[in-house]
């Protein structure tokens, strides 16, 4: 399992220099969901570096797991999934960034809890580029008509994430990444003055395109897997 893990990661990882050459920043989020707490000893030891949960119940588990062998701080742990608010407390001690804030009021407990925790939290907003019904996320023009009620005393809202939406239409897909890219560059010209540095979008299936668009970050869950 270590092997084809790591087979797979190091394809990854060329492609990525290949896209965007050898001195690049990009993080490889690893999206966890398909695997346990042994799975993610399987992962570190394969080279991931970087976790990505979509429930807090899995991550709390994964994470004491973890603990219990002295292994929790070779990963860094992101969160990818829909978070309630009542559920941030198991998180917000060690969590090293949100990336799927959805909602304003997410922004104002979660600032809450991080300032309670003595902790400033690095987060994403999530960012319904599609329009599609079904998607989480702020709208492109809600967020647009912010301004200082975005920042935080114990946030940092550093990027973007956005998910493609469900289509093998490729240029619909490099749409949408060019979109967050582009909405990230007009947040930074009109409230952020530059401090938007990251773009976490594409995934197993779309990693190559958005990497082409400005991705960052890339969260990869069945192409490290299978
Ligand atoms: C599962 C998941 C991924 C990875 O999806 P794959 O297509 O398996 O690479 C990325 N982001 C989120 C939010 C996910 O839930």
């Amino acid at each position: 399992m270590v092997d084809k893990i790591k087979k797979n990661y190091e394809e990854i990882l060329n492609d990525i220099k290949e896209i965007c050459g050898e001195n690049n920043n990009i993080k490889v989020v690893c999206a966890s969901k398909y695997t346990d707490g042994e799975g993610l000893i399987n992962l570190i030891n394969a080279g991931v570096l970087t976790i990505g949960e979509n429930r807090v119940q899995a991550m709390k588990e994964k994470k004491e797991f973890l603990d219990e062998k002295k292994l929790s701080n070779k990963l860094s742990w992101h969160y990818i999934g829909t978070l309630q608010k009542n559920k941030i407390k198991y998180i917000i001690d060690y969590i090293d960034l949100i990336q799927s804030v959805h909602e304003y009021s997410l922004l104002e407990e979660l600032n809450k809890k991080a300032l309670q925790n003595n902790r400033v939290i690095n987060v994403l907003l999530e960012v319904n580029i599609s329009g599609e019904e079904s998607k989480h996320g702020f709208k492109k023009e809600d967020l647009l008509s912010f301004s200082g009620q975005l920042f935080f005393s114990n946030l940092n809202i550093i990027g973007l994430m956005t998910m493609a939406p469900n289509t093998e239409e490729d240029s619909i897909i490099r749409n949408t990444f060019r979109g967050l890219r582009e909405l990230k560059d007009e947040l930074n010209h009109k409230i952020f003055k530059g401090t938007l540095t990251e773009l976490s979008m594409g995934m197993s299936n779309d990693y190559k395109i958005a990497l082409e668009e400005g991705a960052t970050i890339i969260r990869i869950g069945s192409k490290l897997f299978n």
